[in-house]
Protein backbone atom coordinates (compact mmCIF):
# COMPACT_ATOMS: atom_id res chain seq x y z
CA UNK A 1 0.00 0.00 0.00
CA UNK A 2 1.38 3.34 -1.00
CA UNK A 3 2.56 5.72 2.01
CA UNK A 4 0.04 8.70 2.33
CA UNK A 5 0.97 11.65 0.64
CA UNK A 6 2.03 15.33 1.30
CA UNK A 7 1.60 17.47 -1.41
CA UNK A 8 3.06 20.95 -1.73
CA UNK A 9 3.02 23.92 -4.65
CA UNK A 10 4.80 26.23 -5.19
CA UNK A 11 5.94 27.86 -8.19
CA UNK A 12 9.15 29.71 -6.71
CA UNK A 13 11.72 27.51 -7.47
CA UNK A 14 14.02 27.87 -4.23
CA UNK A 15 11.68 28.04 -2.28
CA UNK A 16 9.97 24.54 -3.79
CA UNK A 17 13.10 23.06 -3.42
CA UNK A 18 13.67 23.66 0.24
CA UNK A 19 10.36 22.88 1.21
CA UNK A 20 10.42 19.54 -0.36
CA UNK A 21 14.01 18.61 0.85
CA UNK A 22 12.90 20.15 4.87
CA UNK A 23 9.56 17.95 4.54
CA UNK A 24 11.49 14.82 3.27
CA UNK A 25 13.94 14.98 5.79
CA UNK A 26 11.60 14.58 8.59
CA UNK A 27 8.46 12.91 6.86
CA UNK A 28 9.89 10.59 4.29
CA UNK A 29 9.99 7.79 6.08
CA UNK A 30 6.29 7.73 6.81
CA UNK A 31 4.82 9.85 4.12
CA UNK A 32 5.88 10.26 0.19
CA UNK A 33 6.53 13.75 -0.16
CA UNK A 34 5.76 15.62 -3.42
CA UNK A 35 6.05 19.34 -5.06
CA UNK A 36 4.64 20.75 -7.91
CA UNK A 37 5.50 23.96 -9.77
CA UNK A 38 1.87 24.93 -10.71
CA UNK A 39 -1.66 23.93 -9.66
CA UNK A 40 -3.03 22.04 -12.54
CA UNK A 41 -0.21 19.39 -11.99
CA UNK A 42 -0.48 19.65 -8.79
CA UNK A 43 -4.42 18.98 -9.53
CA UNK A 44 -3.21 15.98 -11.86
CA UNK A 45 -1.40 14.70 -9.29
CA UNK A 46 -4.07 14.59 -6.77
CA UNK A 47 -7.14 13.02 -9.41
CA UNK A 48 -4.34 10.35 -10.18
CA UNK A 49 -4.10 9.63 -6.12
CA UNK A 50 -8.15 9.85 -5.84
CA UNK A 51 -8.22 7.36 -8.58
CA UNK A 52 -5.21 5.36 -7.30
CA UNK A 53 -7.60 5.42 -3.62
CA UNK A 54 -3.99 6.80 -2.19
CA UNK A 55 -4.59 8.93 1.23
CA UNK A 56 -3.84 12.74 0.91
CA UNK A 57 -2.39 13.97 4.49
CA UNK A 58 -1.37 17.61 3.78
CA UNK A 59 -1.67 19.90 0.91
CA UNK A 60 -0.06 22.77 1.36
CA UNK A 61 -0.01 25.82 -1.62
CA UNK A 62 1.60 28.80 -2.08
CA UNK A 63 -0.80 31.77 -1.42
CA UNK A 64 0.47 33.50 -4.72
CA UNK A 65 0.66 30.56 -7.00
CA UNK A 66 0.23 31.64 -10.48
CA UNK A 67 -2.74 31.13 -12.67
CA UNK A 68 -5.05 29.87 -9.91
CA UNK A 69 -4.08 31.33 -6.37
CA UNK A 70 -3.35 28.81 -3.45
CA UNK A 71 -6.64 29.30 -1.57
CA UNK A 72 -8.52 28.80 -4.85
CA UNK A 73 -6.14 25.70 -5.47
CA UNK A 74 -6.79 24.70 -1.75
CA UNK A 75 -10.37 24.65 -2.32
CA UNK A 76 -10.31 22.31 -5.54
CA UNK A 77 -7.88 20.05 -3.30
CA UNK A 78 -9.97 19.86 -1.04
CA UNK A 79 -12.95 18.64 -3.41
CA UNK A 80 -10.70 15.81 -4.54
CA UNK A 81 -9.65 14.94 -0.86
CA UNK A 82 -11.93 16.17 1.67
CA UNK A 83 -10.28 14.83 4.77
CA UNK A 84 -6.36 16.04 3.66
CA UNK A 85 -5.71 19.15 5.87
CA UNK A 86 -4.69 22.33 4.07
CA UNK A 87 -2.10 25.08 4.51
CA UNK A 88 -1.26 28.19 3.38
CA UNK A 89 2.57 28.98 2.52
CA UNK A 90 2.71 33.14 2.61
CA UNK A 91 5.63 35.29 2.92
CA UNK A 92 6.40 37.13 6.29
CA UNK A 93 6.24 40.12 4.40
CA UNK A 94 3.17 39.98 2.71
CA UNK A 95 0.61 42.36 4.85
CA UNK A 96 -2.84 41.50 2.76
CA UNK A 97 -2.09 37.83 3.84
CA UNK A 98 -3.86 38.06 6.54
CA UNK A 99 -6.69 39.54 5.20
CA UNK A 100 -6.94 36.67 2.36
CA UNK A 101 -6.42 34.27 5.63
CA UNK A 102 -8.88 35.95 7.75
CA UNK A 103 -11.77 34.96 5.10
CA UNK A 104 -10.42 31.61 4.37
CA UNK A 105 -10.48 30.42 7.66
CA UNK A 106 -14.31 31.87 7.75
CA UNK A 107 -15.45 29.87 4.58
CA UNK A 108 -13.25 26.88 6.18
CA UNK A 109 -11.31 26.81 3.39
CA UNK A 110 -7.86 26.55 5.18
CA UNK A 111 -6.67 24.82 8.69
CA UNK A 112 -3.59 26.39 9.03
CA UNK A 113 -0.18 28.56 7.66
CA UNK A 114 3.28 28.55 6.88
CA UNK A 115 5.42 31.69 6.85
CA UNK A 116 8.36 31.48 4.20
CA UNK A 117 11.11 31.70 5.23
CA UNK A 118 10.41 28.80 8.34
CA UNK A 119 14.21 28.30 9.45
CA UNK A 120 14.59 27.31 11.90
CA UNK A 121 12.30 24.48 10.70
CA UNK A 122 11.85 22.94 14.40
CA UNK A 123 10.57 26.17 15.18
CA UNK A 124 8.19 27.74 12.38
CA UNK A 125 7.71 24.18 9.96
CA UNK A 126 7.52 21.10 11.48
CA UNK A 127 5.35 21.81 14.83
CA UNK A 128 2.88 23.47 12.02
CA UNK A 129 3.28 19.96 10.35
CA UNK A 130 3.03 18.18 13.32
CA UNK A 131 -0.38 19.27 14.38
CA UNK A 132 -1.78 19.08 10.95
CA UNK A 133 -0.24 15.45 10.85
CA UNK A 134 -1.89 14.72 14.42
CA UNK A 135 -5.30 16.14 13.13
CA UNK A 136 -5.63 14.23 10.30
CA UNK A 137 -4.49 10.98 11.67
CA UNK A 138 -7.18 11.39 14.44
CA UNK A 139 -10.11 12.27 11.94
CA UNK A 140 -9.31 9.38 9.49
CA UNK A 141 -7.73 6.71 11.83
CA UNK A 142 -5.22 6.07 9.76
CA UNK A 143 -1.27 5.33 11.05
CA UNK A 144 -0.32 2.79 12.84
CA UNK A 145 -3.30 1.60 15.57
CA UNK A 146 -3.14 1.42 19.39
CA UNK A 147 -2.45 -2.29 20.60
CA UNK A 148 -3.00 -0.81 24.42
CA UNK A 149 -6.73 -0.62 23.91
CA UNK A 150 -8.84 -2.20 21.28
CA UNK A 151 -12.88 -1.99 20.75
CA UNK A 152 -14.52 -4.50 18.57
CA UNK A 153 -18.14 -3.65 17.94
CA UNK A 154 -20.84 -2.18 16.04
CA UNK A 155 -21.01 1.68 16.01
CA UNK A 156 -24.67 1.47 15.64
CA UNK A 157 -25.20 -0.64 18.36
CA UNK A 158 -25.66 1.84 21.32
CA UNK A 159 -23.79 -0.14 24.00
CA UNK A 160 -21.09 -0.12 21.36
CA UNK A 161 -21.13 3.78 20.70
CA UNK A 162 -21.70 4.68 24.40
CA UNK A 163 -18.02 3.04 24.98
CA UNK A 164 -16.19 4.32 21.98
CA UNK A 165 -17.58 7.71 22.58
CA UNK A 166 -16.43 7.70 26.03
CA UNK A 167 -13.13 6.75 25.14
CA UNK A 168 -12.71 9.28 22.49
CA UNK A 169 -14.17 12.29 24.79
CA UNK A 170 -11.59 11.27 27.16
CA UNK A 171 -8.91 11.31 25.23
CA UNK A 172 -7.75 7.81 25.38
CA UNK A 173 -6.06 6.30 22.58
CA UNK A 174 -7.60 3.47 21.59
CA UNK A 175 -8.15 1.00 17.91
CA UNK A 176 -11.94 0.53 16.90
CA UNK A 177 -12.57 -2.61 14.71
CA UNK A 178 -16.22 -2.95 13.59
CA UNK A 179 -17.23 -6.47 13.85
CA UNK A 180 -17.29 -7.76 10.40
CA UNK A 181 -13.49 -6.36 9.63
CA UNK A 182 -10.40 -8.93 9.49
CA UNK A 183 -9.13 -7.00 12.35
CA UNK A 184 -11.33 -7.36 14.66
CA UNK A 185 -11.70 -11.17 14.05
CA UNK A 186 -7.84 -11.64 14.49
CA UNK A 187 -7.89 -9.42 17.94
CA UNK A 188 -11.40 -11.62 19.15
CA UNK A 189 -9.26 -15.05 18.64
CA UNK A 190 -6.36 -13.52 19.67
CA UNK A 191 -8.63 -13.55 23.32
CA UNK A 192 -10.40 -16.66 22.54
CA UNK A 193 -13.49 -14.91 21.87
CA UNK A 194 -16.71 -15.94 19.28
CA UNK A 195 -17.58 -12.15 18.89
CA UNK A 196 -21.13 -13.65 19.88
CA UNK A 197 -21.66 -10.67 22.13
CA UNK A 198 -20.40 -6.97 22.02
CA UNK A 199 -19.05 -5.01 21.94
CA UNK A 200 -15.80 -6.20 23.14
CA UNK A 201 -12.59 -4.35 24.34
CA UNK A 202 -9.26 -6.07 24.65
CA UNK A 203 -6.98 -3.64 27.04
CA UNK A 204 -2.66 -4.77 27.14
CA UNK A 205 -0.95 -2.62 29.46
CA UNK A 206 2.58 -4.72 28.46
CA UNK A 207 2.05 -7.28 31.79
CA UNK A 208 -1.36 -8.70 31.32
CA UNK A 209 -4.24 -8.71 28.71
CA UNK A 210 -8.07 -8.16 30.32
CA UNK A 211 -10.71 -8.83 27.85
CA UNK A 212 -14.48 -7.32 28.77
CA UNK A 213 -17.21 -8.50 27.11
CA UNK A 214 -20.04 -5.37 26.57
CA UNK A 215 -18.75 -3.93 30.05
CA UNK A 216 -20.37 -0.97 31.78
CA UNK A 217 -18.52 2.26 31.33
CA UNK A 218 -17.96 2.42 34.85
CA UNK A 219 -15.79 -1.15 34.23
CA UNK A 220 -13.96 0.28 32.37
CA UNK A 221 -12.87 3.54 33.43
CA UNK A 222 -10.27 2.23 36.09
CA UNK A 223 -8.39 0.04 33.85
CA UNK A 224 -7.52 3.13 31.87
CA UNK A 225 -6.23 4.49 35.39
CA UNK A 226 -9.75 6.89 36.04
CA UNK A 227 -11.03 7.52 39.28
CA UNK A 228 -14.81 6.44 39.33
CA UNK A 229 -14.45 6.55 43.14
CA UNK A 230 -13.81 10.07 45.41
CA UNK A 231 -10.03 8.98 47.39
CA UNK A 232 -11.39 11.25 49.63
CA UNK A 233 -14.43 11.83 51.82
CA UNK A 234 -13.76 15.43 52.25
CA UNK A 235 -12.44 18.44 50.45
CA UNK A 236 -12.20 22.32 50.29
CA UNK A 237 -14.00 22.55 47.01
CA UNK A 238 -16.17 20.51 45.24
CA UNK A 239 -16.77 21.10 41.93
CA UNK A 240 -19.78 19.26 39.96
CA UNK A 241 -19.28 18.91 36.15
CA UNK A 242 -15.52 19.17 33.99
CA UNK A 243 -16.85 21.86 31.19
CA UNK A 244 -14.57 24.79 31.04
CA UNK A 245 -16.32 26.15 33.44
CA UNK A 246 -15.87 23.53 36.53
CA UNK A 247 -12.18 22.88 34.86
CA UNK A 248 -11.53 26.38 35.11
CA UNK A 249 -12.78 26.64 38.59
CA UNK A 250 -10.68 23.54 39.86
CA UNK A 251 -7.38 25.00 38.20
CA UNK A 252 -7.67 28.21 39.97
CA UNK A 253 -8.88 26.15 43.42
CA UNK A 254 -6.09 23.78 43.29
CA UNK A 255 -3.43 26.32 42.13
CA UNK A 256 -3.96 28.60 45.18
CA UNK A 257 -3.97 25.61 47.82
CA UNK A 258 -7.40 24.54 48.10
CA UNK A 259 -8.00 20.19 48.27
CA UNK A 260 -10.44 20.35 45.16
CA UNK A 261 -12.80 17.20 44.36
CA UNK A 262 -14.75 17.36 40.59
CA UNK A 263 -17.04 15.08 39.75
CA UNK A 264 -17.93 14.58 35.97
CA UNK A 265 -21.05 12.61 34.65
CA UNK A 266 -19.72 11.70 31.34
CA UNK A 267 -16.55 13.21 29.77
CA UNK A 268 -14.37 16.12 30.58
CA UNK A 269 -14.56 19.61 28.19
CA UNK A 270 -18.48 19.43 28.51
CA UNK A 271 -20.12 20.51 25.52
CA UNK A 272 -16.86 22.12 24.01
CA UNK A 273 -15.40 18.85 24.26
CA UNK A 274 -17.76 17.42 21.31
CA UNK A 275 -16.74 21.10 19.77
CA UNK A 276 -15.09 20.45 16.40
CA UNK A 277 -12.77 23.66 15.78
CA UNK A 278 -13.10 26.21 19.06
CA UNK A 279 -12.46 29.28 16.86
CA UNK A 280 -13.07 32.36 18.97
CA UNK A 281 -11.61 31.38 22.38
CA UNK A 282 -8.56 33.47 23.17
CA UNK A 283 -4.61 32.40 22.15
CA UNK A 284 -5.55 29.97 19.44
CA UNK A 285 -5.46 31.75 16.66
CA UNK A 286 -5.99 28.63 14.50
CA UNK A 287 -8.46 27.44 16.51
CA UNK A 288 -8.34 24.31 18.46
CA UNK A 289 -10.38 21.54 18.80
CA UNK A 290 -12.96 20.88 21.43
CA UNK A 291 -11.33 17.53 22.76
CA UNK A 292 -7.36 19.11 22.91
CA UNK A 293 -8.81 22.34 24.55
CA UNK A 294 -10.74 19.35 27.55
CA UNK A 295 -7.44 17.48 27.27
CA UNK A 296 -5.24 20.59 28.23
CA UNK A 297 -7.37 21.88 30.61
CA UNK A 298 -8.29 18.48 32.61
CA UNK A 299 -4.30 17.73 32.25
CA UNK A 300 -3.58 21.12 34.02
CA UNK A 301 -6.54 20.64 36.42
CA UNK A 302 -4.63 16.84 37.81
CA UNK A 303 -1.10 18.64 37.66
CA UNK A 304 -2.60 20.60 40.16
CA UNK A 305 -3.55 18.00 42.65
CA UNK A 306 -7.41 18.04 41.46
CA UNK A 307 -8.95 14.45 41.66
CA UNK A 308 -11.22 14.05 39.02
CA UNK A 309 -13.96 11.60 39.22
CA UNK A 310 -15.56 10.03 36.44
CA UNK A 311 -19.09 8.65 35.41
CA UNK A 312 -20.87 9.65 37.99
CA UNK A 313 -23.21 12.13 38.99
CA UNK A 314 -23.94 14.61 41.74
CA UNK A 315 -27.36 13.85 42.90
CA UNK A 316 -28.08 15.72 46.13
CA UNK A 317 -26.77 18.91 47.92
CA UNK A 318 -27.48 18.80 51.72
CA UNK A 319 -25.85 21.84 54.51
CA UNK A 320 -23.79 19.28 56.85
CA UNK A 321 -22.90 21.68 59.98
CA UNK A 322 -20.58 24.27 58.60
CA UNK A 323 -19.85 22.09 55.48
CA UNK A 324 -22.08 20.88 52.57
CA UNK A 325 -22.52 17.23 51.69
CA UNK A 326 -22.88 16.11 47.98
CA UNK A 327 -24.28 12.84 47.36
CA UNK A 328 -23.10 10.74 44.05
CA UNK A 329 -24.96 8.63 41.65
CA UNK A 330 -22.97 5.00 43.50
CA UNK A 331 -24.67 6.36 46.91
CA UNK A 332 -21.40 7.67 48.42
CA UNK A 333 -20.93 11.39 49.30
CA UNK A 334 -18.50 13.82 49.91
CA UNK A 335 -18.45 16.60 52.65
CA UNK A 336 -17.16 19.90 51.13
CA UNK A 337 -16.48 23.40 52.38
CA UNK A 338 -17.85 24.56 49.28
CA UNK A 339 -19.48 23.36 45.76
CA UNK A 340 -18.91 24.73 42.63
CA UNK A 341 -22.11 23.79 40.63
CA UNK A 342 -20.76 23.63 36.85
CA UNK A 343 -22.97 21.11 35.11
CA UNK A 344 -23.69 23.07 32.15
CA UNK A 345 -26.95 21.71 29.94
CA UNK A 346 -28.49 19.37 28.72
CA UNK A 347 -29.51 19.05 25.24
CA UNK A 348 -33.73 18.78 24.99
CA UNK A 349 -35.15 15.77 23.23
CA UNK A 350 -37.06 14.92 20.01
CA UNK A 351 -40.39 13.42 20.41
CA UNK A 352 -41.89 11.53 18.34
CA UNK A 353 -43.02 7.53 17.97
CA UNK A 354 -39.89 5.91 17.33
CA UNK A 355 -37.29 9.03 17.95
CA UNK A 356 -36.54 7.84 21.73
CA UNK A 357 -36.46 3.92 20.78
CA UNK A 358 -33.44 4.39 18.24
CA UNK A 359 -31.32 7.01 20.04
CA UNK A 360 -27.97 5.41 19.81
CA UNK A 361 -28.95 3.87 17.20
CA UNK A 362 -28.61 6.15 14.28
CA UNK A 363 -30.09 8.95 16.71
CA UNK A 364 -27.52 11.25 18.67
CA UNK A 365 -27.95 13.76 21.07
CA UNK A 366 -25.34 16.60 20.67
CA UNK A 367 -21.88 16.49 18.16
CA UNK A 368 -21.30 12.72 18.80
CA UNK A 369 -17.41 13.49 17.44
CA UNK A 370 -16.96 9.76 17.70
CA UNK A 371 -18.94 9.09 14.78
CA UNK A 372 -16.90 11.20 12.04
CA UNK A 373 -15.73 8.06 10.16
CA UNK A 374 -18.60 6.02 11.13
CA UNK A 375 -20.70 8.03 8.52
CA UNK A 376 -18.18 8.53 5.20
CA UNK A 377 -20.08 8.13 2.64
CA UNK A 378 -23.52 8.35 4.24
CA UNK A 379 -26.27 10.68 4.17
CA UNK A 380 -26.93 12.11 7.46
CA UNK A 381 -28.93 14.96 8.91
CA UNK A 382 -28.65 17.66 12.02
CA UNK A 383 -32.05 18.69 13.43
CA UNK A 384 -31.46 22.66 14.43
CA UNK A 385 -30.10 25.50 12.89
CA UNK A 386 -28.02 27.03 15.97
CA UNK A 387 -24.21 27.93 16.21
CA UNK A 388 -23.09 24.26 17.48
CA UNK A 389 -25.57 22.88 14.72
CA UNK A 390 -24.10 24.80 12.35
CA UNK A 391 -20.41 24.10 13.19
CA UNK A 392 -21.51 20.14 13.39
CA UNK A 393 -22.95 20.66 10.16
CA UNK A 394 -19.87 22.33 8.62
CA UNK A 395 -17.66 19.43 10.53
CA UNK A 396 -19.70 16.39 9.31
CA UNK A 397 -19.58 17.75 5.61
CA UNK A 398 -16.61 16.44 5.41
CA UNK A 399 -16.80 13.14 5.91
CA UNK A 400 -20.53 12.58 4.72
CA UNK A 401 -22.33 12.31 1.80
CA UNK A 402 -24.18 14.57 2.46
CA UNK A 403 -25.36 16.62 5.64
CA UNK A 404 -29.31 18.32 6.20
CA UNK A 405 -29.98 20.84 8.14
CA UNK A 406 -33.71 20.53 9.61
CA UNK A 407 -35.41 23.29 11.45
CA UNK A 408 -38.24 25.08 12.13
CA UNK A 409 -36.85 28.36 11.71
CA UNK A 410 -37.30 30.56 8.48
CA UNK A 411 -34.12 31.80 7.87
CA UNK A 412 -30.47 30.13 9.23
CA UNK A 413 -29.64 33.92 10.59
CA UNK A 414 -32.33 33.68 12.76
CA UNK A 415 -30.12 31.74 15.43
CA UNK A 416 -26.66 31.12 13.50
CA UNK A 417 -23.52 33.66 13.56
CA UNK A 418 -23.18 35.61 10.44
CA UNK A 419 -19.79 33.76 10.05
CA UNK A 420 -20.94 30.25 10.58
CA UNK A 421 -24.34 31.11 8.18
CA UNK A 422 -20.92 31.90 5.36
CA UNK A 423 -19.34 28.47 6.39
CA UNK A 424 -22.61 26.57 5.80
CA UNK A 425 -23.15 28.21 2.61
CA UNK A 426 -20.34 27.87 1.30
CA UNK A 427 -20.10 24.07 2.07
CA UNK A 428 -21.67 22.15 -1.08
CA UNK A 429 -22.59 19.12 0.71
CA UNK A 430 -24.89 21.08 3.39
CA UNK A 431 -28.32 21.06 2.29
CA UNK A 432 -30.83 22.93 4.23
CA UNK A 433 -34.44 22.11 5.12
CA UNK A 434 -35.67 24.93 6.89
CA UNK A 435 -39.03 25.63 7.93
CA UNK A 436 -39.51 21.65 8.76
CA UNK A 437 -39.96 19.44 11.79
CA UNK A 438 -38.91 15.57 12.53
CA UNK A 439 -41.73 14.13 13.48
CA UNK A 440 -40.64 10.24 13.68
CA UNK A 441 -38.08 7.74 13.02
CA UNK A 442 -38.45 4.84 11.09
CA UNK A 443 -35.73 1.60 11.49
CA UNK A 444 -35.89 -1.81 12.98
CA UNK A 445 -32.40 -2.17 14.59
CA UNK A 446 -30.74 1.15 13.69
CA UNK A 447 -32.34 4.51 11.91
CA UNK A 448 -33.04 4.14 8.05
CA UNK A 449 -35.42 7.15 7.31
CA UNK A 450 -37.15 10.47 9.26
CA UNK A 451 -40.35 11.45 8.44
CA UNK A 452 -40.20 15.52 8.07
CA UNK A 453 -42.83 18.13 7.84
CA UNK A 454 -43.08 21.22 6.01
CA UNK A 455 -44.93 23.38 8.71
CA UNK A 456 -46.28 25.56 5.87
CA UNK A 457 -48.94 22.81 4.15
CA UNK A 458 -48.52 20.11 6.91
CA UNK A 459 -47.83 17.53 4.27
CA UNK A 460 -44.84 14.60 5.68
CA UNK A 461 -42.10 12.93 3.97
CA UNK A 462 -39.87 9.87 4.73
CA UNK A 463 -36.36 10.46 3.48
CA UNK A 464 -33.25 8.15 3.58
CA UNK A 465 -31.31 8.43 6.89
CA UNK A 466 -28.42 7.00 8.48
CA UNK A 467 -27.75 9.36 11.28
CA UNK A 468 -29.28 12.08 13.03
CA UNK A 469 -27.36 14.64 15.03
CA UNK A 470 -29.89 16.61 17.35
CA UNK A 471 -29.12 19.88 18.68
CA UNK A 472 -32.55 21.39 18.85
CA UNK A 473 -31.46 23.75 22.38
CA UNK A 474 -30.45 22.62 25.45
CA UNK A 475 -32.03 23.06 29.53
CA UNK A 476 -30.32 22.87 32.74
CA UNK A 477 -30.88 19.41 35.10
CA UNK A 478 -30.37 21.04 38.22
CA UNK A 479 -34.00 19.35 39.65
CA UNK A 480 -31.06 17.80 42.13
CA UNK A 481 -30.37 20.72 44.07
CA UNK A 482 -32.66 22.10 46.96
CA UNK A 483 -35.15 24.43 46.68
CA UNK A 484 -32.74 26.63 48.59
CA UNK A 485 -30.86 27.37 45.73
CA UNK A 486 -33.06 29.64 43.59
CA UNK A 487 -33.97 29.14 39.90
CA UNK A 488 -35.60 31.22 37.29
CA UNK A 489 -38.36 29.80 35.45
CA UNK A 490 -36.47 27.66 33.11
CA UNK A 491 -34.43 26.05 35.50
CA UNK A 492 -30.79 27.80 35.87
CA UNK A 493 -29.71 28.76 38.64
CA UNK A 494 -29.79 32.72 40.57
CA UNK A 495 -26.85 34.29 41.42
CA UNK A 496 -25.33 37.39 43.13
CA UNK A 497 -27.44 40.46 42.67
CA UNK A 498 -30.06 38.12 40.68
CA UNK A 499 -31.18 36.10 43.77
CA UNK A 500 -32.09 39.57 45.38
CA UNK A 501 -35.14 39.58 43.56
CA UNK A 502 -36.83 36.31 44.68
CA UNK A 503 -36.25 37.43 48.22
CA UNK A 504 -33.07 35.24 49.59
CA UNK A 505 -34.60 32.00 51.49
CA UNK A 506 -34.40 32.97 55.42
CA UNK A 507 -33.80 29.26 56.46
CA UNK A 508 -30.35 28.92 54.44
CA UNK A 509 -29.17 32.94 54.53
CA UNK A 510 -28.40 34.09 57.55
CA UNK A 511 -25.97 36.61 56.35
CA UNK A 512 -26.16 40.32 56.68
CA UNK A 513 -24.02 40.62 53.49
CA UNK A 514 -25.76 39.54 49.90
CA UNK A 515 -24.50 36.45 47.95
CA UNK A 516 -21.23 37.24 46.10
CA UNK A 517 -21.35 36.86 42.58
CA UNK A 518 -21.32 33.76 40.78
CA UNK A 519 -22.90 32.86 44.49
CA UNK A 520 -26.47 31.19 44.83
CA UNK A 521 -28.88 31.43 47.63
CA UNK A 522 -26.68 29.19 49.62
CA UNK A 523 -24.23 31.08 51.18
CA UNK A 524 -21.00 28.87 50.04
CA UNK A 525 -22.25 27.36 47.23
CA UNK A 526 -21.91 28.36 43.99
CA UNK A 527 -22.96 28.08 40.39
CA UNK A 528 -20.86 29.17 37.53
CA UNK A 529 -20.81 28.63 33.37
CA UNK A 530 -24.41 27.87 31.19
CA UNK A 531 -26.07 26.84 34.08
CA UNK A 532 -25.73 30.00 35.41
CA UNK A 533 -28.95 32.63 34.88
CA UNK A 534 -27.56 34.90 32.41
CA UNK A 535 -24.93 33.30 31.12
CA UNK A 536 -23.19 34.36 27.99
CA UNK A 537 -22.39 30.45 26.53
CA UNK A 538 -19.29 30.71 25.53
CA UNK A 539 -16.40 28.56 26.86
CA UNK A 540 -14.47 31.89 27.61
CA UNK A 541 -16.79 33.35 29.71
CA UNK A 542 -17.64 29.71 31.50
CA UNK A 543 -13.46 29.81 32.20
CA UNK A 544 -13.82 32.91 33.46
CA UNK A 545 -16.69 32.25 35.79
CA UNK A 546 -14.58 29.72 37.19
CA UNK A 547 -12.03 31.78 38.04
CA UNK A 548 -14.79 34.43 39.70
CA UNK A 549 -15.82 32.22 41.64
CA UNK A 550 -12.85 30.99 42.95
CA UNK A 551 -11.94 34.23 43.74
CA UNK A 552 -15.18 34.62 45.92
CA UNK A 553 -14.60 31.22 47.63
CA UNK A 554 -11.66 32.81 49.12
CA UNK A 555 -13.82 35.57 50.39
CA UNK A 556 -16.55 33.10 51.72
CA UNK A 557 -14.15 30.84 53.29
CA UNK A 558 -12.20 33.99 54.99
CA UNK A 559 -15.57 35.23 56.23
CA UNK A 560 -15.86 31.63 57.62
CA UNK A 561 -13.00 31.82 59.82
CA UNK A 562 -13.22 35.44 60.86
CA UNK A 563 -16.68 35.39 61.91
CA UNK A 564 -18.22 31.80 61.47
CA UNK A 565 -21.77 32.81 61.37
C1 LIG B 1 -21.07 21.71 19.31
C2 LIG B 1 -20.78 22.93 20.14
C3 LIG B 1 -19.89 23.89 19.66
C4 LIG B 1 -19.58 25.01 20.45
N1 LIG B 1 -18.67 25.91 19.96
C5 LIG B 1 -18.30 26.96 20.70
C6 LIG B 1 -17.32 27.87 20.22
O1 LIG B 1 -16.81 27.73 19.10
N2 LIG B 1 -16.96 28.90 21.03
C7 LIG B 1 -17.52 29.09 22.27
O2 LIG B 1 -17.11 30.02 22.96
N3 LIG B 1 -18.46 28.25 22.74
C8 LIG B 1 -18.88 27.20 21.99
N4 LIG B 1 -19.85 26.35 22.45
C9 LIG B 1 -20.48 26.65 23.76
C10 LIG B 1 -19.59 26.17 24.90
O3 LIG B 1 -19.15 24.86 24.63
C11 LIG B 1 -20.35 26.22 26.23
O4 LIG B 1 -20.76 27.54 26.47
C12 LIG B 1 -19.44 25.76 27.38
O5 LIG B 1 -19.01 24.42 27.16
C13 LIG B 1 -20.16 25.84 28.72
O6 LIG B 1 -19.31 25.31 29.69
P1 LIG B 1 -19.86 24.74 31.08
O7 LIG B 1 -18.67 24.23 31.80
O8 LIG B 1 -20.71 25.74 31.74
O9 LIG B 1 -20.84 23.54 30.71
P2 LIG B 1 -20.66 22.22 29.86
O10 LIG B 1 -19.63 22.39 28.83
O11 LIG B 1 -22.03 21.84 29.44
O12 LIG B 1 -20.12 21.15 30.92
C14 LIG B 1 -20.93 20.67 31.95
C15 LIG B 1 -20.42 19.32 32.41
O13 LIG B 1 -21.14 18.92 33.57
C16 LIG B 1 -21.44 17.53 33.51
N5 LIG B 1 -22.62 17.28 34.35
C17 LIG B 1 -23.93 17.53 34.09
N6 LIG B 1 -24.69 17.21 35.15
C18 LIG B 1 -23.87 16.75 36.11
C19 LIG B 1 -24.05 16.30 37.44
N7 LIG B 1 -25.25 16.28 38.03
N8 LIG B 1 -22.96 15.89 38.14
C20 LIG B 1 -21.71 15.92 37.58
N9 LIG B 1 -21.48 16.36 36.31
C21 LIG B 1 -22.54 16.78 35.60
C22 LIG B 1 -21.69 17.28 32.02
O14 LIG B 1 -21.47 15.90 31.70
C23 LIG B 1 -20.64 18.21 31.38
O15 LIG B 1 -19.42 17.54 31.17
C24 LIG B 1 -20.19 25.21 21.72
C25 LIG B 1 -21.11 24.26 22.18
C26 LIG B 1 -21.41 23.14 21.41
C27 LIG B 1 -22.39 22.13 21.92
Amino acid sequence: MALPLILAVEDEDDVRGDLERDLAKRYSADYRVLTSDSPGHGLELLTREQGEKTEVAIVIASLRIQSMGGIDFLVRAHELHPMARRALLIRVSDAEAVTVMEQAFTLNQLDSYITKPWEPAEEWLYPTMGDLLREWVRVTEAGPRSTVIQLIGDLWQPRCYRLKDMLDRNGVPYAYYPSDSEHAREVLASVGKDGQRLPVLVVNDGRRTQCLVDPEPAEVAPLLGADVRPRVNECDVLIAGAGPAGLAAAVYAASEGLSTLVIEAEAVGGQAGTSAMIRNYLGFPRGVSGRDLAMRASEQARLFGVQVVYLQKATGLHQAGDRYKVSLTDGSGVTARLVIIAIGVTYRRLSGPNLGRLTGAGIFYGAAPSLAQAIRGLPVFIAGAGNSAGQTAVHLAQYAASVTIVAPDRSLADHMSDYLVKQVQATPRINLRLGTAIVDAVGGQRLEALVLKDLADGTTETVPATALFVMIGAEPATDWLPTTVLRDPGGYILTGPDTLGEGLPTDTWALRRQPFPRETSMPGVFAVGDVRHGAVNRVASAVGDGAIAIQMAHEYLKERSLAPV
